[in-house]
């Protein structure tokens, strides 16, 4: 191809022109010159294209983690309050009534249902087996609660009561031993993360005010994002009560909890 291609990009318009010069010896050009022209422009015009949208993404990526640091450093409780806990003694399932269909906790304080949430977690032998630093369990209850928000319903207390219920189902009924550790320890977990950040509107509300949350999740939108914030904190500095788990276990923990919560949308429960 005896020319020159220039191309010319003009940042400001961001738009690309082509422009052929000087054939040599006077040719003319001719409609090969042109799809050539074409053709190139097109590929070019693609090159620089992705460059651009993976510059865009890199930088929404680098957004994204900024955001999220911040999230999970103002979700995460504070260590004095996680200290606070740590130092509290812990009554016995028994003196709290852990293992009756009914139970209630209608008089316990704040602190009482963390201690009642420790006593489970210190029975069913979590805290041995599993290796979970103490001090990291009393932030990651704390982180918890605090990402519950003061709804009428779906709040901590709920899901502290469906975690007492789990409870009492694993141990009076001996399922434990059928489920095996790990899937008590999800159950659990999954128990006291199944409501995080609950709204107190419905899946349907979500859809119909066409929330992010619906734009991210167009079924159980909610429940993907109970689930979502329980991935968080878990995965936050300070909370991570699955840390000493091998990755073979961190991955069924994580299986079982995906599929417990994501269970907890109505629609899907009734179908
Ligand atoms: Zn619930």
């Amino acid at each position: 191809m005896k020319c020159w291609v220039v191309l010319i990009y003009y940042y400001i318009y961001k738009s690309f022109t082509f422009q052929l010069v000087n054939k040599f010896d006077e040719l003319l050009f001719t409609k090969n010159d042109e799809n050539f022209v074409e053709a190139f422009a097109i590929f070019c015009g693609m090159g620089i294209h992705n460059t651009h949208m993976y510059e865009k993404a890199i930088t929404a990526m680098a957004k994204q983690s900024v955001t999220l640091d911040v999230l999970s450093y103002h979700a995460s409780a504070s260590i004095d309050d996680a200290q606070r806990l740590r130092t509290l003694r812990i009554p016995s399932s028994v003196h709290f009534r852990l293992h009756e269909l009914d139970f209630d906790d209608i008089d316990m304080s704040d602190d009482e249902t963390l201690s009642a949430c420790l006593r489970m977690f210190l029975d069913l032998d979590f805290v041995e087996r599993f290796h979970i630093d103490y001090g990291v369990l009393c932030r990651w209850l704390l982180s918890v609660k605090k990402n519950y928000r003061n709804v009428t319903y779906h709040n901590w207390r709920h899901a502290f009561n469906v975690a007492q219920m789990m409870f009492a189902i694993l141990t009076e009924t001996q399922w434990w031993k059928i489920f095996g550790e790990l899937e008590c320890l999800a159950l659990i977990i999954g128990c006291l993360c199944h409501d995080l950040d609950h709204r107190g509107t419905n899946n349907s509300f979500q859809i119909k005010a066409s929330s992010p949350l619906a734009q991210l999740y167009s079924t159980s939108t909610m429940e993907h994002h109970h689930f979502d914030q329980c991935l968080m904190i878990l995965n936050s500095p300070g909370n991570q009560i699955l840390a000493n788990l091998s990755s073979d276990d961190y991955e069924k923990v994580v299986k079982v909890l995906e599929d417990a919560i994501l269970s907890t949308d109505l629609a899907v429960y009734f179908r």
